[in-house]
């Protein structure tokens, strides 16, 4: 009995712990009443420790470790709910982890954008109200040769205003192998019921053939000529497709328009590095009347919808009432205009837009990426097997399906820890690290993760390791 009041003697004063330089240090910026509230619960904590304590046992507490616990409690009480983490997934749009990450001129112009005043519908020549459509019209139209371009909330929208201005009530004409679905809620016959337009499906699940459209057109009913990119899947074997060519020529001979959901807009050919991606200039050459696709897919922008192509379809969908409904904020007009502006130099857009220079990066850099992070954690710590490995990245964002880019990660296995601890650990570290389980290691895949990022890997593993060995004691 007397024990334990000796060791709740121990515990320090709230008042004494709010003292220790290190907390003035870490959390120079941190409201007080956060530090206090965490510097009171860890003490309350181990005074409830103490009192369930019974002679055998280790004394406690120790001052430093009940330091370190309330540094941590602190950094997780500041923790934003959206935040940063490390993608050693080797998944490059990584639908869950936020798809694309933006370039470095791309976030200071949102930056500038957000924190000032901005043009965003003010026109500086007439000195009155401008429109936010025109920021980024002129780029668009400028790098894809089209005559006009809107930007809306994401591509779904875009495909949502575009069959409620050009359809509603009429038909539409899709063929049966491009029904997709993306991602669980977008299914092309439900944004078509949404939009207030009839599908008409044509043709079979692997075979559709230009008659097929040309025989479901009804002349004064049929309002548009859809063609959907299957981003998702592949049908092979037996098949024959509709090509853009035929069904533009379908579309001038009856008057009705052609649209394509392109789902990623890739502006760079990128046959060089795999990726047999059609990409928004060639799939426009034959002359579609209109053309959508994500601005966070392949574009490697902000989440947001570009359409582009005839200028009289979209000025009617300008002034559609839905198109206020899913119009974009300045941050992401602000981001899409930066990402647009990388583009006027294809070979610098391969560097300076993440997606671009996630998929071209050589080899031997993922290779020495590897070696540095597996010496990294060689040297920290003798818990784990680590080895540089083979991997198999991907592009994800519900595109290229079965293109596996081949890359180097570091595979790692505990001595003690299971995979599974390791992998949950990881994700519970300050800096999030989400990884893979395969083939019996931890995989984490170097395409995804920047060098820069290496050395707070390493220490996100060590802090496992560390968790591990303070868990074995408590439990002795
Ligand atoms: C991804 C995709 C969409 C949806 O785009 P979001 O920008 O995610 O709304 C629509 N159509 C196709 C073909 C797609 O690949």
């Amino acid at each position: 009995m007397d024990k334990k009041k000796e060791l709740l003697k121990r515990i320090p004063k709230i008042d004494e712990v709010l003292k220790d330089q290190r907390l003035f240090v870490f959390f120079e910026n941190t409201a007080r009443g956060l530090i206090v509230e965490s510097v009171r619960e860890i003490t309350d904590e181990a005074r409830n420790r103490i009192l369930c304590w019974s002679e055998g046992e280790p004394p406690f507490p120790d001052f430093e470790n009940m330091i370190n616990d309330i540094i941590d409690r602190i950094y997780r009480k500041r923790q934003r709910s959206l935040r940063r983490v490390i993608n050693g997934t080797g998944t490059i749009l990584h639908t869950n982890l936020g798809r694309a990450r933006l370039s470095k001129e791309t976030c200071k112009n949102i930056e500038e954008t957000a924190t000032n005043y901005s043009t965003l519908e003010y026109d500086l020549k007439l000195g009155n109200r401008g429109s936010r459509h025109d920021h980024i019209e002129k780029l668009i139209t400028k790098i894809t040769g089209t005559q006009a371009a809107m930007v809306v909330n994401n591509n779904a929208a875009a495909l949502l205003l575009c069959l409620s201005e050009l359809a509603e009530g009429k038909d539409v004409i899709v063929s049966r192998g491009e029904l997709v679905e993306i991602g669980g809620s977008f299914r092309i016959p439900e944004i078509m019921k949404l939009g207030g337009a009839r599908l008409v499906e044509v043709g079979t699940t692997n075979k559709t053939k230009i008659d097929d459209y040309r025989n479901a057109v009804i002349d004064g009913q049929t309002a548009i000529l859809l063609k959907v990119h299957t981003s998702n899947y592949k049908i092979m074997g037996f098949t024959a497709d509709t090509s853009l060519a035929e069904l533009v020529e379908l579309g001038q001979e009856t008057k009705i328009p052609v649209v394509y959901d392109l789902g990623s807009g890739l502006l760079i050919d990128l046959q060089k590095y795999g990726i047999d991606e059609p990409t928004v200039i060639e799939s426009l050459k034959p002359g579609i009347d209109l053309i959508m696709f994500s601005g966070d897919k392949l574009l490697g922008g902000p989440q947001a919808g570009i359409i582009t192509g005839k200028k009289e379809y979209i000025d009617r969908m300008k002034k559609h009432p839905l198109a206020r409904v899913v119009r974009t904020d300045k941050m992401t007009l602000a981001a899409l205009e930066a990402t647009f502006c990388e583009y006027l130099d294809l070979e610098k857009a391969k560097e300076s837009i993440p997606v671009l220079s996630m998929i071209t990066v050589p080899i031997d850099e993922m290779r020495n990426k590897a070696t540095l992070l597996a010496e990294r954690i060689r040297q920290a710590t003798d818990a784990f097997d680590v080895e540089v490995a083979r991997t198999e990245g991907q592009i994800g964002g519900g595109s290229t399906p079965n293109l596996y880019l081949p890359g180097y990660g570091v595979a790692i296995k505990g001595r003690e820890m299971s995979l599974d601890r390791i992998e949950r650990d990881l994700r519970s570290y300050q800096v999030p690290v989400i990884v893979r389980i395969y083939q019996e290691r931890i995989l984490i895949d170097m395409r995804t993760v920047e060098e820069e990022d290496l050395e707070t890997v390493g220490k996100a593993l060590l802090w496992c390791k560390e968790k591990y060995d303070k868990g074995k004691k408590r439990d002795e």
